[in-house]
């Protein structure tokens, strides 16, 4: 049987060109100072550097003029795609049979009451770590040096060192795939592990109020630098090297008496480290990443995924999951979970 392929030919329908030429005078009239810009290869916004085209790339939105893009797609039943940094993606070589909406900003949008913090969901979650402790606003050292927006953090439920973000949402401002915005709570949103309602949804968090337990100013500066200077020596440096974190999940505990193994512990005894498929290597200092030199494709760390899974399961019987999403061009689909 051939294997899995992410490989897939382009094909994008007249209707979607078409539509993305008046697109974007439709949309640049509703807000004119907005980057939208057409045939954007995606690869300049993974940190994989990884994913061909798409037709129409809106980029770096304000929270407040999504809903009115999003109803401009809704109506015209044109699909499309809302990424963060894209830390989490690998991108088809084809590219996205569908329009591409960055919410990412490096300007942190983020307001405080007493003991609860407003975010926007196109944030950097290490820039919201920064600023709590620098403000005394609660302890989510943890977030620090993860890469990504709080929009990507709360889909996904992101999380490092056994606490995740879902812990402390209070409540969440969604945008509907209709346009339409309402607010969620923590039990609305399913939050598991790296998991949350909003992957299957693929619905947009606009904003999110959290509640980060209270932290001490100097034992939270100190754990920030331990955690980044953790991560500088046993992380790849996605700002050079290209990745999207761990390919896989760790391997959920199958009783209450059990802790989540990691991923990482099975790829090591399978010898994970000596492996590779064109230019898509595993990193020296964790088995559970893969990093792309720059002959890398997407297909390459598809391809090595896969092998990886499939060596698991042969020798552990263990079904590996993958963390990262896998975005084939079709379906262009906002809920894409290519596991
Ligand atoms: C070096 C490195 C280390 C990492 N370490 C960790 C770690 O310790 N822990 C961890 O959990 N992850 C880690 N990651 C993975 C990644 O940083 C997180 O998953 C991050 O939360 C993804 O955010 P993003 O904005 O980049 O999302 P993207 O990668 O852009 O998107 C991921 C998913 O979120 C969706 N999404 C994006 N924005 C929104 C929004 N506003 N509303 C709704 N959905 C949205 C997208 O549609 C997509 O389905 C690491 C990655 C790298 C490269």
């Amino acid at each position: 049987m051939a294997p899995p392929s992410l490989l897939c030919v382009l094909y994008v329908p007249t209707r979607l060109v078409y539509e993305g030429m008046n697109l974007t005078h439709e949309i640049q009239n509703l807000f004119p100072a907005l980057h939208i810009r057409e045939n954007q290869p995606l690869s300049n916004h993974t940190t994989f550097k990884l994913g061909g085209p798409c037709p129409l790339l809106i980029d770096n939105p304000d929270a407040d003029q999504l809903p009115k893009i999003i109803r401009t797609l809704a109506k015209k039943g044109i699909p499309f795609l809302v990424i963060g940094q894209g830390s989490n993606l690998v991108i088809s070589d084809a590219g996205l049979n569908c329009v591409v909406i960055r919410f990412c900003t490096d300007r942190p949008n983020i307001k405080t009451t007493e003991n609860q913090i407003t975010v926007s969901g196109d944030t950097l979650l290490d820039d919201l770590a920064q600023f709590t402790i620098e403000h005394n606003h609660g302890d989510l050292t943890y977030c620090s040096g993860i890469p990504g927006t709080i929009g990507g953090a709360i889909a996904g439920n992101a999380g490092a060192f056994g606490r995740q973000m879902g812990d402390h949402l209070i409540s969440a401002e969604i945008l509907g795939l209709d346009g339409n915005i309402r607010t969620s709570t923590q039990e609305n949103l399913d939050f598991t592990y790296r998991h949350s309602a909003l992957k299957k949804t693929g619905e947009i968090v606009l904003s999110a109020t959290l509640q980060p337990p209270a932290g001490n100013k100097r034992t939270m500066h100190i754990e920030r630098e331990r955690i980044i200077t953790f991560r500088k020596e046993n992380h790849p440096d996605w700002r050079k090297t290209p990745c999207a974190g761990s390919i896989f999940r760790n391997i959920e505990a199958s009783s209450a008496a059990q802790r989540r193994q990691a991923a990482g512990y099975y790829l090591e005894k399978i010898g994970a480290k000596t492996m590779h498929i064109g230019g898509a290597h595993i990193f020296e200092k964790h088995a559970n990443m893969i990093i792309g030199d720059n002959t890398c494709t997407a297909q390459n760390v598809w391809d090595l995924s896969e092998l990886l899974k499939q060596t698991v399961q042969k020798k552990f019987n263990i079904e590996l999951i993958r963390e990262v999403q896998f975005l084939k061009t079709n379906p262009p689909s906002p809920t894409a979970e290519t596991n």
